[in-house]
């Protein structure tokens, strides 16, 4: 299908780029890697009347060092974060979660802030993000704000962005003692979860659970922290037994989604296996 007319406009810097959307935000669209907006768009679900491009906005992409967080750019590839060795080693679950999303092409165009700003409910980076605790920045008319992961997803296709904010960065911590992974069971064509459990977790010396963090995706509207589990599991030991009766509560004060892909019991059933093997797949890292 074929789009609505609608007016391209390409901004040289993030300021122009700020007045503009500052000035007409209800009829706007900002355009990353254009692979959640322009499928919407050919459907007609999104038919704004202006499309401003990033990419032409200088110092949005990169990944750097920032010694304890690594700062990444809101226009850096899912490609790019599956390739970068920085966060190879020092921040594994972002690479191994940008490996599971959608075919070489998605991950070629589609960018970490167009996934966090969409906050599609079966996306994976929000639940990476969510489990890593990021910060994200947002630059609007009146400067610049931090958001964290926890306060960003605030409902279907909704992000605590206003609507003339752009999204400019993500900061992660460096994962130094920190055990990691993602794991997801994936719709077959695309890609998304169906569920998808995201995990960081730490050890005291004696092996007891110190921290953990369990974000995730598919299950409701928006993605979420596991809390429920989270509290069930800091203190004690990881072992099968407690994380089967833990990873009962994972979909605790969820609407659960039923949809072609599955049934309520379904998804909370699979919520619950997931979220197992996600756990033993972090102590393994
Ligand atoms: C076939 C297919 C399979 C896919 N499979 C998966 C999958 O398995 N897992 C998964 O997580 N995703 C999947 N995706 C989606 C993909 O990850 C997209 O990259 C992502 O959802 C959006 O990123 P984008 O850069 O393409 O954003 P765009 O499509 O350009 O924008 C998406 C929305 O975010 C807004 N936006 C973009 N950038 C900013 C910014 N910096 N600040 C504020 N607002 C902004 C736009 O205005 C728009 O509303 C798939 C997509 C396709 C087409």
């Amino acid at each position: 299908m074929i789009p609505a007319s609608f007016e391209y406009l390409a901004p040289k810097s993030l300021k122009e780029a700020v007045d503009f959307i500052s000035s007409h935000s209800e009829d706007v669209k900002l355009l990353a890697g254009g692979q959640s907006l322009v499928p919407l768009m050919k459907l007609r679900l999104a038919k704004p009347r202006y499309i401003v491009d990033l990419g032409g906005i200088p110092d949005l992409n990169y990944i750097r060092d920032e010694g304890d967080r690594i700062a990444i750019g809101s226009l850096t590839t899912h490609t790019q974060i599956e390739e970068s060795e920085l966060l190879k080693k020092r921040c594994p679950l972002l690479p191994q979660t940008a490996t599971t999303i959608g075919d070489v092409q998605v991950r070629n165009q589609g960018t970490i802030g167009g996934s966090l700003a969409h906050a599609d409910p079966a996306g994976d980076m929000p639940a990476a993000i969510l489990a890593l605790g990021a910060d994200i920045k947002a630059i609007g008319p009146n400067g610049e704000r931090w958001i964290k992961a926890q306060d960003f997803f605030l409902g279907l296709l909704t992000s605590a962005l206003e609507p003339d904010e752009i999204l400019t960065e993500v900061r992660v911590p460096v994962l130094e003692k920190t055990k990691s992974a993602y794991l997801k069971a994936a719709q077959r064509a695309s890609g998304f979860a169906v569920v998808g459990i995201a995990v960081c977790l730490t050890l005291h010396q004696d092996g007891t659970c110190e921290d953990i963090a369990i974000g995730v995706t598919g299950v409701g509207d928006k993605a979420y922290r596991a809390e429920g589990v989270e509290n069930m599991l800091r203190g004690k030991r990881l072992e099968e037994k407690l994380l089967e009766e833990a990873s009962v509560e994972i979909v605790n004060g969820q609407d659960v989604i039923e949809d072609i892909n599955g049934s309520k019991q379904y998804r909370s059933h699979l919520a619950r296996v997931y979220t197992v093997r996600a756990i033993q797949s972090a102590l393994k890292a």
